[in-house]
């Protein structure tokens, strides 16, 4: 596949009181992906975003890629409301329900994108009975449910094992890596097969220059990561 890197920054990383204002700093600096964590306070013990926060950024962005990230039981019961408010890709944790490919037919055939989710204590192998049929893995490298934790350094030879899957079977999937992505780790992650990075508070928000120049910061580390060798073929 093409080498494809992107950043996805996470909304619920925003200041809540600017969150519009953040949305439109983010699309004004070139930002295609948005990445919205949904919570029910059932499957995380958290809650985050309404669902018409997605129907509101599409309204206003209609041309920017909405990365929904779902934490909640059963997803199946949103898939159809998730659709109907403009989520391109939905992505579901593969132990929030008992019928992961049923939930992932429905998403496809409600015309989204489909993913599933990874715990860190959740073996790779665990993707191995769909693998074939989803346009993005993601690969936590923290436990889901709130910002401002530690990213797992173990995340990294995971993603590998995830590239490697792609690779045998010949499938194009995204992976994408979510949870605490800071600096040090992006090189590595590129390396190692990723392609969507979930941004936060370590590179995109909160930061003094602001979110433009962070933005432009973020990419110049994606491009010198690929510069480095992002090589699909290498694994
Ligand atoms: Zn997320």
């Amino acid at each position: 596949m093409e080498p494809v890197l992107i950043n996805s920054p996470s909304l619920a990383n925003c200041n809540l009181l600017e969150l519009g204002d953040n949305v439109d700093e983010l699309v004004r600096a070139g930002v295609r992906f948005l990445h919205i964590d949904l919570m029910d306070g059932h499957y995380v013990p958290n809650l985050c975003f309404p669902i018409r926060v997605l129907s509101d950024i599409k309204e206003k962005y209609p041309d920017i890629i909405t990365d929904v990230h779902l934490m909640a039981i059963p997803p199946e019961d949103y898939v159809q409301r998730l659709a109907d408010a403009g989520a391109d890709y939905l992505s579901f944790h593969i132990d929030s329900t008992r019928f992961t490919i049923r939930t992932f037919n429905a998403i496809k055939n409600a015309g989204m994108k489909g993913g599933v989710v990874i715990n860190p204590s959740q073996g790779t192998d665990s993707l191995l009975p769909f693998i074939d049929l989803v346009d993005m893995v993601t690969v936590m490298a923290v436990e889901p449910g709130f910002a401002g934790q530690r990213f797992m350094e173990r995340t990294v030879p995971r993603i590998l094992d995830v590239a490697r899957m792609r690779k045998q079977k010949g499938l194009d999937f995204l992976i994408n890596v979510d949870g605490a992505i800071n600096y040090p780790n992006v090189i590595p992650c590129v390396h190692n097969g990723a392609n969507v990075f979930v941004t936060g508070i370590y590179t995109v928000f909160k930061q003094p220059d602001g979110i433009t120049s962070a933005c432009r910061r973020f990419e110049d580390e994606l491009r010198k990561g690929e510069a480095l060798g992002f090589d699909p073929d290498a694994y």
